[in-house]
């Protein structure tokens, strides 16, 4: 056994975190984790402030079109239903405390060693925990341990203007009070428009400012065009090339102005302008771990910065800031320690076909490159399309559309890209990324049969190209 106190010692129990630190103690190592919030925080950003409370409130704004859009199946409704803000708030709570402690419980059952409290790095092989005593005065514990494992995440970034106190960020949105009535999103990335379809559900009148010319950049550009679009009718105001000059705060609301001279009227100000990493307080500076422009902690393939024993995985690195990214990174650094699981080959990373999706109304789902990137990577492409309306819609009364395309390298005929706008598309889009990691052909999807009738049948049928 090691002198150390541990043999890893994780910082920060999100979604890499705690994935680390389980796997790790599985293996027989003895870990430590410290979390800022303690046993509450535990899941990190994705449980508390990220995918999981957004992906439940973006249910519950489908319920405002699932109401509207059963009178054409026959449903009679008597009035028009009313959607209870606080009781949205606290069902979702409630589940989030219910996993923090499925998490903690997690930690607990592996023997991971739980610490409450912000961890600072004080050398290669040493940490300090900002803990509070038994008296409630602060306090700290220090520790020692073979490795240090950086998995402290990102947090929103937020502009310097005017007003800039009177805005909130997507950690504040979820417990807003009162329901905000008026929205004003700023900001073009999945988060500003994710929130924005939700609140455009939930009852709010929404606007959505951003600075360039079209939301969703590194999207595929036809599928930016099209869910802006089908945004824009469900009732968001969408305006582009436009930014927020002064906010200030007036007896009818927050009034914003932007510039050019248009104003906005809003109750509540939400900035989703990107995400920096967590390092502030850290001690990278003075162990010398290497950073990037924006803070990010530098590693190498294994996910091991230029200090031998300190790793980093997740947000934190500001590479691709996805949970299953996360929790893949941290699997890597546990191989890379501890050795595979039994009878497995050491894990790596593949940043090449990873499927994502957008929770707007309508959903995007997409994996592979868009359309210009891969012009770009492989010159010749193919390009299959087809644009249509839901079958669930020629009942519904929506006009809502789906989108679906296909991206085919022609000289090997390899399926490189596949984009979706519409129902579920999540769900559909993870089913073809095993295939497309799997190397699949266009000869391959046309060979394969539909399943009918669903939407997702539309990729295995897309016969004639519009584009090569
Ligand atoms: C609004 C929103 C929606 C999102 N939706 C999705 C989605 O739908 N799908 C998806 O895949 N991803 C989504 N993400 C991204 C996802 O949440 C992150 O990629 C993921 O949480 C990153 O995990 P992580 O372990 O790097 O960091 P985090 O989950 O952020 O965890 C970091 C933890 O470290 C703690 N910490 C920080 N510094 C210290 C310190 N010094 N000492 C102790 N503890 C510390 C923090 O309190 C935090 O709990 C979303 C993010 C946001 C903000």
């Amino acid at each position: 056994m090691s002198s150390f106190d541990f043999d890893l010692f994780v910082i920060g129990g999100g979604s890499g975190g705690v994935r680390a630190a389980r796997m790790a103690a599985g293996r027989g190592a003895r870990v430590a984790l410290a979390e800022t919030l303690g046993t509450d925080g535990l899941g990190g950003t994705c449980v508390n402030v990220g995918c999981i409370p957004k992906k439940l409130y973006s249910y519950a704004a489908h319920y405002h079109d699932a109401f509207n859009e059963s009178r054409g199946f026959g449903w009679e409704l008597d009035g028009a239903p009313t959607f209870n803000w606080s009781t949205l708030k606290a069902n979702r709570a409630k589940e989030i405390g219910r996993l923090n402690g499925v998490y903690a419980n997690l930690l607990r059952g592996s023997g991971v060693t739980v610490l409450n409290g912000f961890a600072r790095i004080d050398g290669p092989h040493a940490l300090t925990v900002a803990t509070l005593n038994a008296d409630g005065t602060p306090g700290h514990q220090s520790f020692t341990a073979a490795n240090i494992l950086i998995a402290t995440g990102g947090t929103p970034f937020v502009p310097h203007f005017t007003g800039r106190e009177h805005v909130i960020t997507s950690n504040e949105v979820f417990d807003l009070e009162p329901f905000p009535q008026r929205l004003l999103v700023v900001g073009g990335g999945y988060i500003a428009c994710e929130f924005a379809s939700i609140f455009n559900g939930l009852g709010a009148k929404v606007t959505q400012l951003y600075r360039g010319e079209q939301v969703l950049r590194g999207f595929d550009d036809e599928i930016r065009h099209f869910v802006a679009g089908e945004m824009v009718k469900t009732g968001v105001d969408l305006r582009l090339n436009a930014d927020v000059v002064d906010v200030r705060k007036t007896d009818e609301g927050l009034h914003v102005e932007c510039e050019g001279g248009n104003t906005v009227m809003a109750d509540a100000v939400l900035y989703a302008t990107g995400r920096k990493p967590n390092v502030q307080g850290l001690g990278l500076e003075a162990v010398g771990v290497a950073q990037g422009a924006q803070g990010e902690v530098m590693v190498d393939e294994h996910y091991r910065t230029n200090v031998p024993s300190i790793w980093a995985v997740g947000d934190v690195t500001n590479r691709v800031q996805l949970t299953p990214v996360a929790l893949g990174e941290a699997m890597v650094v546990v191989d890379q320690l501890f050795g595979p699981a039994p009878g497995k080959t050491p894990r790596s990373m593949g940043y090449e076909f990873i499927p994502t999706a957008v929770f707007t109304h309508p959903s995007i789902g997409t994996v592979g490159y868009s359309e210009a990137q891969a012009r770009e990577k492989f010159g010749a492409v193919t390009v299959f399309r087809s644009e249509f309306k839901a079958l669930r819609h020629t009942l519904s009364g929506s006009s809502e559309r789906t989108l679906m395309k296909l991206i085919v390298d022609t000289a090997s005929d390899r399926v490189v890209g596949l984009h979706m706008v519409g129902a579920e598309a999540g769900e559909i889009v993870q089913g073809f990324a095993v295939a497309m990691k799997a190397g699949a052909t266009k000869a391959v999807f046309d060979s394969t049969i539909g399943i009918h009738p669903t939407a997702a049948e539309e990729f295995v049928t897309m016969r004639e190209p519009v584009k090569s």
